[in-house]
């Protein structure tokens, strides 16, 4: 039997996801919002749930929340067409409530085959809702800036780009965190590249983190 390439199973996935009835959220959602990004990506990007915007279009991080996101990635020399962006649940809680446990434990299958699939380098997980579901945190903002390593994934902590819409003081370290995780990914493509030259003396130049 041929193996699947990720590339596949990712687009099986996005089709089971589109069609997902597993909790009420599929009675109020206008589309479902699985995600999008390579196959392979540095990073992955984890929030909460899709907003208005996103549900109208089914696709991720596009609203005020996006662009200020786009604008922090931006800063740190990340590029967004290079990293896969998905969120806790994929269909949009009406009135843009918090998705309750157990939505999110309804969609929690989804999201841990896409995290299996990707195998990024690195999580960024993006505000408390997603810090609580995947890592049982419970303060973001203490917590953010550091890296936790759980079951052999290394996640990085950030505040939702959305809470700074609210929060304003929040921008700078959003836009600090960015840099430290640009910095992380390059520091572990130095390691990656130390290993491979002692292989293979031939090196490619520097590239923009997401670039491939
Ligand atoms: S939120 Fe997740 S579990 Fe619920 S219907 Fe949508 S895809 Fe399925």
């Amino acid at each position: 039997m041929t193996p699947f390439a990720s590339g596949d199973l990712l687009e099986r996935l996005s089709s089971e996801v589109r069609e997902c009835t597993l909790c009420a959220l599929s009675q109020t959602r206008k589309n479902v919002v699985a995600g999008e990004g390579p196959r392979s990506p540095d990073i992955m990007f984890i929030g909460e749930a899709p907003g208005r915007h996103e549900d109208s279009v089914g696709k991720p991080f596009i609203g005020s929340a996006g662009r200020i996101l786009d604008a922090a990635l931006s800063k740190a020399g990340i590029d967004r067409s290079g990293v896969f962006i998905t969120n806790v649940v994929k269909c949009r809680p009406p009135n843009n409530r918090r998705p309750t446990s157990q939505e999110r434990l309804a969609c929690r299958g989804h999201l841990e085959r896409q995290m299996l699939i990707l195998s990024p380098k690195i999580i960024c997980i993006l505000g408390s809702t997603a810090y609580h579901s995947l890592l049982g945190g419970k303060s973001i903002v203490a917590d953010r800036g550091k890296i936790v390593k759980r079951d052999g994934i290394r996640f990085f902590l950030t505040v939702h780009p959305a809470s700074v819409i609210y929060n304003k003081s929040l921008l700078t370290d959003l836009e600090n965190d960015m840099l430290s995780l640009a910095a992380e990914v390059r520091d572990g493509r130095r390691l990656d590249k130390k290993t491979t030259t002692r292989r293979n003396r031939k090196q490619p130049p520097p590239r923009k983190i997401g670039s491939k």
